[in-house]
């Protein structure tokens, strides 16, 4: 089903990321996490392509099983990534004819050991185009990528918000954003997108924060500032499971406050563990922002 006609529909929204697994295990242990998360009936569930070294045969694996296996909608990320628009064309195809409505168009991350993106023979350079090629090949609601705190390689905020309104409207329905840690950055992106004519659905995207070096070495790479109260929450912690108590209790006053100021979609990045989420749903009553 289209996510951009559901959240049409509904106004709400709950979603969420998985990666791909490297071996069998971890896919066996992703399935049981979609498993547990599938009892919420999100609206849609994304799986990431490319990022930290995963394949297109890994990610469109993965949907297809979720497809097979499951009640859920799924959605794979497409990157531009070494890529001729052929193949770009022929992978959108083949996902239609899948039974995939819906895909998150990137341009994508350099590759693992690199640190800049190059541009792909006969390819694209950019978010928009892969936007405009999906809406060539039809079927699609299209989702793309937004930066409350702006691209790390934007020279300044209103460059990247004109840069945000082109790809939706080269014809994306909706947009997902890069994790933030305070709610401030997605208030304040969320007015100038208004202020730029940008009135699709912004679905923000929560990280949890169990382990918070790893976050904070994740963050300093796609240039999400980690706040001083924030790590301070965790100078206490001595033990994985108290890390995960304060991420879980972080998420939930995040997303409350979210909640207090009229947001209605709620995208969280798994990092393919279910109990994180699950408790910070259950905390909100969140699963009554699911459903197709
Ligand atoms: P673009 O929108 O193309 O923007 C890239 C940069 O170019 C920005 O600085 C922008 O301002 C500028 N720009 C945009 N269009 C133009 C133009 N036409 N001309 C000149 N400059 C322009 N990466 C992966 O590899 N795999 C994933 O699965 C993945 N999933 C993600 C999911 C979400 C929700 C988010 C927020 C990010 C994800 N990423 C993923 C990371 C993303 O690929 C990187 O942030 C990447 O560097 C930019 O991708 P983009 O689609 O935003 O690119």
């Amino acid at each position: 089903m289209k996510i951009g006609e559901i959240i049409d529909n509904k106004q709400r929204s709950l979603s969420f990321e998985f990666f791909p697994p490297k071996d069998e295990p971890g896919e066996t242990q992703l399935f049981e996490n979609i498993h547990r998360l599938e009892t919420l009936q999100p609206t849609f569930v994304s799986v990431t392509y490319g990022a930290g070294g995963g394949t297109l045969k890994n990610t469109h694996n993965i949907i297809e099983r979720i497809l097979r296996e499951t009640s859920l909608n799924p959605m794979p990320h497409l990157t531009c990534i070494d890529q001729s628009k052929t193949e770009l064309r022929r992978i959108l195809k083949d996902y239609r004819s899948l039974g995939v409505d819906n895909v998150l168009a990137l341009r994508g991350d350099p590759p693992k050991g690199t640190d800049k993106f190059v541009a792909p023979k006969k390819g694209f350079c950019h978010a928009n185009d892969m936007v405009a090629l999906a809406v060539a090949v039809g079927g699609f609601s299209i989702g793309v990528a937004v930066y409350p705190e702006g691209h790390m390689e934007s020279p300044d905020p209103e460059t990247d918000m004109y840069y945000t309104r082109m790809k939706i409207e080269a014809g994306a329905d909706f947009g997902i954003t890069q994790m933030f840690f305070d709610n401030r950055f997605y208030y304040d992106f969320m007015e100038r997108a208004a202020k730029a004519g940008i009135h699709i659905p912004i679905i923000p995207g929560i990280m949890p924060i169990t382990d918070v070096g790893r976050i904070k070495r994740f963050s300093q790479r796609c240039g999400a500032a980690l706040p001083d109260y924030v790590e301070k929450r965790f100078e206490k912690v001595t033990t994985p499971q108290d890390g995960k108590k304060v991420g879980i209790e972080l998420a939930t006053e995040m997303c409350a406050d979210l909640l207090k100021n009229d947001v209605f979609y709620f995208h969280f990045y798994t990092l393919n563990q279910s109990d994180f989420v699950l408790e910070v749903v259950k905390n909100l009553g969140l699963q009554e922002f699911g459903g197709k």
